[in-house]
């Protein structure tokens, strides 16, 4: 077998060792039902198991009250960027959206084809460099909904606390942090998150919703689109993404089990992070994109001296085994995708090999 390496990826990204085991073991044969999950109808009872313990572990793991639907569905976050305003921006009224990057922007775009949408704050000046101060933030208190991106995946940017948006139903991408940390979900009417990050393989998409939210969706929208559908037949409307929902459920077990919750699996991102911009910040060499209060526990984003350093340091990371260090094409640079299974001594192996190569080139 090949030895694995340390995969930095922004996502799709690494999974822990033991849900791959796992899936491993159940793959030919789940569980005794005598075929692997990929097999297995959506309407059978191994598959109604699978959906509702992964629905169970979630809510135990967020502390999601009852009065919030939990949605397994197909898109991508992207298609989040269109749903939220197909069902919740009526034509007369407006949404606010927080523009923190890339991901903000195209969710912004998204809803101008939809209804109408301002920008109620923007970090673009600074390059995306940080999150905004709340009195930076020119709210609308007659917003149908206020949409911000908890983790700015490309410039490596998180929000440390939620935006304070009053009584406006906040709305969150969290697709680049979700499940990194315990959240205050009543602070929410509505978090969504592709999985591929922190909560297993791409292919599905998670909504939590707050119930009254759903009263106002207009009718006659496209069965698939109709969040107030979908949360009625339980994600279960068409053929969900099984195999997906299956891994995610095994991630939330991994949560649950073996780290012991949000707090703990919190602890342990804070603690990979400062080894990293402690890195970082310990020489001139590299230089770090966000502004240190900005900064991301997921995503480390980092230059060094010139660009062709940059790309000769993702090339010689790769034969070390340390993979996908590339900066997104937008901010260039290093990349380190550090989600909540990418182990510590990962991070330690990068810290190790930062010092070498600043010997090496500084
Ligand atoms: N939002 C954020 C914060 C992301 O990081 C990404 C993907 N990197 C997306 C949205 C788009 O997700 P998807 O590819 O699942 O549509």
């Amino acid at each position: 077998m090949t030895e694995r390496v340390y995969n930095f990826s922004a996502g799709p990204a690494t999974l822990p060792l033991t849900v791959l085991e796992q899936a491993r073991r159940d793959l030919v044969d789940y569980s005794g039902a005598g075929m692997s999950v990929l097999e297995m109808s959506h309407r059978s009872a191994p598959f109604d198991s699978i959906i509702k313990e992964a629905e169970a572990d979630l809510r135990e793991l967020l502390g999601i009250p009852a009065n919030y639907k939990v949605l397994f569905l197909q898109g991508g976050a992207s298609l989040q960027f269109t749903m939220v305003p197909m069902n919740l921006l009526p034509e007369n009224r407006s949404a606010d959206y927080i523009i923190t990057g890339v991901w903000s922007q195209s969710a912004i775009k998204e809803a101008k084809k939809i209804g109408q949408a301002r920008v109620a704050a923007s970090t673009e000046d600074s390059n995306f460099s940080r999150i905004p101060a709340q009195e930076e933030l020119q709210l609308d208190p007659a917003a149908v909904y206020a949409h911000f991106t908890s983790n700015n995946t490309i410039f490596g940017t998180e929000w440390r606390a939620e935006p304070e948006v009053g009584d406006v139903p906040l709305i969150c991408d969290a697709s680049s942090d979700f499940i990194s940390r315990p959240l205050d979900i009543t602070k929410y009417g509505l978090i969504y998150a592709g999985a591929q990050k922190n909560a297993g393989a791409a292919g599905v998409t998670i909504v939590i919703v707050r119930d009254d939210l759903l009263v106002q969706v207009p009718p006659g929208l496209p069965s698939l689109l109709d969040y107030r559908l979908l949360a009625e037949k339980e994600s279960l409307y068409n053929t969900p993404p099984c195999f997906s929902i299956y891994i995610a459920g095994l991630v939330f077990k991994w949560l649950l089990n073996d780290i012991g919750g949000l707090a703990s699996i919190q602890k342990m991102n804070e603690e990979k992070a400062r080894l990293l911009y402690d890195a970082i910040d310990g020489t001139d060499f590299y230089r770090g994109h966000s502004e240190p209060a900005s900064r991301s526990l997921m995503n480390v984003t980092f230059r060094l001296p010139s660009e062709e350093l940059e790309k000769l340091f993702a090339k010689e990371a790769t034969t070390e085994r340390l993979d996908g260090l590339k900066g997104h094409r937008s901010v260039g640079g290093i990349r380190a995708s550090i989600y909540n299974a990418f182990p510590k001594e990962g991070v330690v192996k990068l810290v190790e090999f930062m010092r070498e190569f600043e010997r090496k080139h500084g």
